[in-house]
């Protein structure tokens, strides 16, 4: 059951469903003009307007630049790694080689030792020790030229990512000249706007701020619209002629319901 005070509320809720549409900061019956305020975000929207077209300027810039220091990253890394793999195979290399020098040594004083065998089974003996000695330094000249062959791949390899390395780093550094370049010549520009825009925007009604500000995001620098002829000229919508009014009355906020510009009448803007 319906309370006198919940039926009020009920109501209000309605109105504020009706209008809605058209968005509302404030409250149906605080009809004090809003002029003031209204110019306050026209002037703040001309700001924004300039600082994204800065921001325009700049464009991806520093998005491209991050990309190719990560790129970079990677390639160090991966040439790091292959440099460690080549290492590791070199030293496995000279640990054969080594091994097979003893070997051939140990092979050829056994090959003087087996005439001066005192019986056959020593001669058998030594020269079943040489036949092993010689299997042992085939099998390791195998792998010798195996780690020839994987450590040529990878210098290979090594070679094609250090030209990677280079073409990518001359990108980056024109990139961060481009960059340097346009911020030297916009970034005072730029400060003295950001500047301006504080000390207009702390002005502006706190109950205008916020949505100013999340307008502003989806709009960059176009968070109004004019109203002209009853069209948004953001979007080229059309306004219900009472709505046209009572945006001229400049009493409240009005949105505009196709793209969400704050709507402001011409006649405000031109004189
Ligand atoms: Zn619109």
């Amino acid at each position: 059951m319906l309370t006198e005070e919940n039926k009020e509320e009920a109501e209000e809720k309605t109105e504020e469903a009706r209008i809605v549409h058209y968005g509302s900061e404030i409250k149906k019956d605080d009809l004090v003009s809003i002029k003031d305020d209204l110019l306050k975000m026209y002037e703040l929207m001309k700001i924004d307007s300039e600082l994204s077209e800065i921001d325009e300027t700049i464009g991806d810039l520093p998005e491209l630049i991050e990309n190719k220091k990560t790129k970079l990253d990677e390639l160090a890394q991966k040439i790091k790694e292959h440099d460690q793999e080549i290492g590791e195979l070199l030293a496995e290399q000279k640990h054969l080689i080594d091994k097979n020098e003893k070997i051939k040594a140990k092979a050829n004083k056994y090959d003087e030792q087996k005439y001066s065998a005192r019986s056959n089974k020593e001669y058998d003996t030594i020269v079943k020790s040489i036949d092993t000695g010689l299997e042992l330094i085939e099998k390791n000249e195998i792998r010798i030229d195996e780690i020839d062959d994987l450590v040529g791949e990878l210098q290979n390899s090594k070679r094609l990512l250090s030209e990677n390395q280079l073409e990518l780093s001359k990108e980056l550094q024109e990139k961060e000249k481009m960059l340097d370049e346009v911020n030297s010549e916009y970034s005072e520009e730029k400060n003295n706007f950001i500047a301006q825009r504080n000390t207009l925007f702390s002005q502006l009604d706190k109950k205008f701020q916020t949505s100013y500000d999340k307008i502003n995001k989806r709009h960059k620098g176009e968070a109004l619209a004019i109203v002209r002829n009853g069209n948004c000229m953001g979007c080229f919508n059309s306004i219900p002629p009472q709505t046209t009014l009572e945006i001229k009355a400049s009493t409240k906020i009005y949105n505009c319901h196709s793209c969400g510009r704050i709507l402001i009448d011409e006649s405000l803007v031109s004189n």
